[in-house]
């Protein structure tokens, strides 16, 4: 309970006279002072209305408008009650400020005069747990999950992985996943037919090691300075590129160098665990030892004649 709510018989009383001007300020306030409390700056202020003792500062009751906590909160429960919602408590370290149930169940955090807005019909509430709820559905209806909000930090933005797709990250417009007016950027339709690039990409992590990544994009140097790379001071670098006359294409030949590089070295296929939170993308990385070979290899395929 709030020290300043005390039951009437636990607050500590102090000696002293109660003056009269004193008493003409608490009734004009509607309260009556019931004593002289803690030290010599409080007293023990009796609501006229509801009967409830509250401690005051003098000061506060000479120069403001004490309120009476007990009638605060019942007009704080009578409010929730014609927003629709239920008052829960007080938030304890913002006075402007309660916890509320909502109609979904949830609970939500508000300010006071933001319930006086909703009941008067100004705004509507939005429960933040059902909203999250709501774009995660939405997302989850296109084959896309919602990860989180927008790295860049646009607002009108999120972070959604092809989940049902090819698993890449991208930054989606949330307008663009409800109306579905957006593509993969990875194998979305346009990109099968467009040339696309192999790529080796050097990084280094926070605790100095180097790996090596190995995939394909449309555009290899937006995929690494928009997609992958989550540090910007994280040292990385595109070591070589290799242009494929189709989408398919690259996607094949991708798949075949990782299934090469795994059979032959097992040992140099990173823990997707020690680049989690620094390399936006779960696996296709290798310890920087096979770099020589990732290069010799995309060098092969660039010398190839080109396939039908
Ligand atoms: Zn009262
Ligand atoms: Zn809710
Ligand atoms: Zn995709």
């Amino acid at each position: 309970m709030h020290p300043d709510t005390l039951p009437p018989e636990q607050f500590s009383s102090y000696p002293g006279a109660i003056h009269t001007h004193w008493q003409e300020a608490a009734h004009a306030k509607g309260f009556n002072i019931t004593g002289r409390i803690r030290d010599r700056y409080h007293l023990a202020l009796r609501c006229r209305s509801c009967g409830h003792v509250h401690a005051s500062r003098i000061f506060n009751l000479m120069s403001a408008e004490p309120q009476c906590p007990a009638c605060m909160l019942q007009r704080l429960e009578r409010d929730a009650e014609s927003a629709g919602l239920v008052h829960l408590q007080r938030d304890p370290e913002h006075r402007h400020y309660s916890f509320y149930r909502a109609a979904c169940g949830h609970e939500v955090r508000r300010q006071h005069e933001m319930v006086k807005r909703i009941l008067a019909g100004k705004v509507a509430l939005r429960c933040e747990t059902c909203h999250a709820a709501t774009e995660a559905s939405e997302a989850r209806k296109r084959g896309w999950m919602l990860l989180g909000p927008d790295p860049e930090g646009d607002p009108s933005y999120r972070l959604y992985a092809h989940a049902a797709g090819c698993g890449a990250l991208q930054r989606i417009a949330r307008a663009n996943m409800q109306t579905g007016r957006f593509e993969c950027s990875c194998c979305g339709q346009g990109w099968a037919a467009a040339h696309s690039y192999l790529y080796a990409m050097r990084f280094t992590l926070a605790n100095g090691r180097e790996l090596v990544k190995l995939g394909y994009s449309r555009d290899p140097e937006s995929r690494l300075l928009h997609q992958l790379r989550i540090d910007r001071a994280m040292p990385c670098e595109i070591l070589r590129t290799v242009e494929m006359a189709s989408g398919h294409q690259a996607i094949r030949t991708e798949k075949a160098l990782h299934a090469r590089l795994r059979a032959a070295h097992p040992e140099a296929v990173v823990d997707p665990a020690s680049y989690r939170g620094q390399i936006r993308v779960r696996s296709e990385i290798y310890d920087a030892t096979l770099t020589p070979l990732i290069l010799s290899m995309l060098h092969g395929i660039g010398t190839q004649p080109a396939a039908a």
